[in-house]
């Protein structure tokens, strides 16, 4: 007769929890880093793409995701947290993600290891589960009522969560209507982060960032007006000497 190991106990947690995966991306703000945040794409790559100082997205096309794909991407989020949190409970580890139940994971399929979407939920969960960053580069771009969907679901799904926060542009806030974004803040968007370089216009001409210091300023404080955090990039000597 066959012995039933130890890892039987949750083989099948982790054969569904290899099978999952959802769509992430590369870039993230610093403050978001350490693995403490979810990472997960509303959008792919740049919608503007055209700044010259700027190879993040260059050679690769703008993608509008449809809003049942992220919704779909963070329903399996959600099953591989479950998924997660039951072998923990199985190994008497009440629902915690430690180091016990990362090694339990792997000692059933080692190429957990290499797998980005799980790294990314297993460390995230590790760190508290607290933040999520929504990538590409300006998720503002998306039609607010389809990104309070996104929001809403997310935040119905993953209820742990404390701070979302994703990049923008300015152009695209100075492009929303203020009772728009509003929504959006109230929809569960905390904190957004801008690329604003400089505040000189011809610089902003010469590096084709596609935004004027008019358009910067008034997305802004409409940004504020709405009540999110704004986390602005200035990038020092971007004129050089001669500006
Ligand atoms: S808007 Fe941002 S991500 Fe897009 S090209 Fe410019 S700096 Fe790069």
């Amino acid at each position: 007769m066959a012995v039933a190991s130890k890892s039987d106990l949750y083989r099948h947690q982790v054969e569904k929890i290899s099978k999952l995966s959802f769509d992430v991306g590369v870039y993230r703000p610093p403050s978001e880093g350490g693995s403490a945040s979810l990472l997960l794409r509303v959008t792919e790559n740049c919608p503007w793409n055209k700044c010259t100082f700027c190879e993040m997205y260059k050679g690769h096309k703008f993608v509008y995701r449809p809003v049942e794909d992220i919704k779909a991407d963070i329903d399996t989020i959600r099953a591989m947290v479950d998924e997660i949190r039951e072998v923990s409970l199985k190994l008497g580890q009440e629902g915690r993600p430690n180091r016990d139940v990362y090694q339990a994971l792997l000692s059933v399929d080692p190429f957990l290891n290499e797998n980005y979407c799980f790294s990314n939920v297993f460390s995230w969960l590790y760190y508290g589960g607290k933040t999520v960053f929504l990538q590409d580069a300006d998720s503002m771009i998306m039609r607010p009522a389809e990104f309070i969907e996104v929001l809403q679901h997310l935040r119905k799904e993953l209820p742990g969560v404390t701070r979302v926060t994703s990049y923008t542009r300015s152009k695209t806030l100075a492009q929303r209507k203020q009772e728009e974004l509003t929504a959006i803040r109230e929809a569960g968007l905390d904190r957004i982060h801008v690329g604003l370089e400089t505040g000189d216009d011809e610089i902003l001409k010469i590096v084709r960032k596609g935004v004027t210091s008019a358009e910067q300023i008034d997305g802004g404080k409409k940004a504020m007006a709405a009540g999110f955090q704004l986390s602005e990039y200035w990038m020092p000597d971007l004129g050089g000497r001669e500006r």
